[in-house]
């Protein structure tokens, strides 16, 4: 057993390349040498340019509501959390019935493992399968057991069908939303999540790099 308490487990983020599976309409990523050392300049100095909902990302409440709560609100201690990973089969839809019962505690974070990570979903080229996410009653029960964020295997916690009811009652909650973390080889159980943004000030959203680390026992003393 490892005494290290900043052994990664898993990185559960996305790489960020043009390929990184997108929404249609979404900007794509690039990023381009301006000096590089290859034509002669004596550095190399990169432009990046991408959407905030580009691979791996957190979600502030800003992105849906009219308030104030972007990514300058929120502390670091948001983004790590203690975490609890369920798998939910192979439902079409997360709905309320699957998280009933998941040892949940209030703060942590709660991660969904769908069939989208047995299916790769978001491996995918192209966006040609659309993948699980959440029903209303589990987003509201998300809020009743005290969450503080909830993570999916998918672009959006949200079907496409418009109305974007899960985001609403997530954010409206101050639940941080985390999209597009890759679960296809973590098993279900407790880990320590990093999931930080970027610095970026008065954002609606930010990329993350997301990784699991084992739990913390708060009852060791
Ligand atoms: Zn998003």
């Amino acid at each position: 057993m490892t005494t290290d308490p900043f052994h990664i487990l898993f990185d559960i983020s996305l790489p960020l390349s043009p390929r990184t599976l997108r929404y249609q309409g979404d900007p794509s990523l690039t990023l381009t040498a301006g000096a590089h050392i290859d034509r002669g300049d004596p550095f190399t100095v990169s432009t990046l340019t991408l959407g905030l909902h580009t691979g791996t990302h957190l979600d502030f409440p800003s992105h849906f509501l009219k308030d104030d709560r972007d990514s300058s609100a929120f502390q670091p201690d948001r983004f790590l959390r203690q975490a609890l990973v369920i798998d939910t089969g192979d439902v079409p839809v997360v709905s309320a019935d699957c998280m009933d019962g998941a040892p949940v505690a209030a703060g942590d974070a709660l991660l969904l493992r769908t069939s989208n990570s047995r299916r790769r979903l978001l491996h995918q080229d192209a966006l040609r399968e659309e993948g699980v996410v959440l029903s209303a009653d589990a987003a509201r029960w998300c809020v009743d057991a005290g969450v503080t964020m909830v993570g999916i295997d998918w672009l959006s916690v949200d079907g496409p069908d418009g109305g974007f009811p899960v985001h609403h009652i997530l954010l409206e909650a101050g639940i941080l939303v985390l999209e597009a973390i890759d679960l296809e080889k973590v098993p279900a159980g407790r880990y320590t999540l990093i999931a930080l943004p970027l610095a970026l000030q008065e954002a609606e959203a930010s990329p993350v790099r997301a990784l699991l680390l084992p739990p913390v026992h708060r009852d060791r003393r």
